[in-house]
């Protein structure tokens, strides 16, 4: 049988020369791998109390509006600087070359509320970094952060590990 990782597809040289890109539009177009992956992301968190699940532009919004609907709780977007219309909150953070802000909009979480964060991949880190420091400045807690990738030889999950985040990934790549 299939596993996640079967799925996903990686384009050589994309954005950029000597960068693999794990391109998992091949995991959600196949009615089984999508299935699949969502549950997968799901089963730990079930039985747990969650108020509400924050995805990360742009994959995270289609597992996260999955991932809500399967919990029948609230879904948050966490999005690139400029695109959210309301009162916003920013965080900046580094990227490889040069530096990205992503904003929340500040009343979408109410403080003391459990959130899971979710994504399409962790390579630094940096991108959930700056998610999960949003969520906690609205005063929300983070009950995990869900991945269908993890690229450990980038460092993201022993980040936010050693600061104590529950992070789960459905597969690795070199
Ligand atoms: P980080 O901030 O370095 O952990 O990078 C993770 C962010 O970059 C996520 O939002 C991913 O969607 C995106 N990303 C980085 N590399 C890849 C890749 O190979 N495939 C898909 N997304 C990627």
């Amino acid at each position: 049988m299939k596993t996640v990782k079967d799925y996903i597809r990686t384009i050589v040289d994309f954005p950029h020369e000597g960068i693999m890109f794990r391109d998992v539009t091949t995991l959600f177009a196949d009615p089984r791998g999508m299935r699949l992956a969502i549950d997968q992301m799901l089963a730990p968190y079930v039985g747990m109390q969650i108020d509400k699940v924050v995805g990360l532009e742009a994959r995270g919004f289609i597992l996260g509006g999955a991932i809500a609907h399967q919990l029948s709780i609230g879904f948050v977007p966490i999005r690139k600087k400029g695109k959210l219309p309301g009162t916003v909150i920013s965080e900046e953070y580094k990227l490889e070359y040069g530096e990205a802000i992503v904003e929340i909009h500040d009343d979408a979480i109410q403080p003391g509320e459990k959130i899971l964060v979710v994504d399409d991949l962790l390579a630094t880190g940096g991108t959930a970094a700056a998610g999960i420091k949003l969520i906690e400045r609205l005063g929300g807690e983070i009950v995990g952060c869900a991945f269908i990738v993890d690229l450990p030889e980038l460092g993201g999950r022993a980040v936010l590990e050693n600061l104590s985040y529950d992070i789960h990934a459905l597969c690795q790549f070199e």
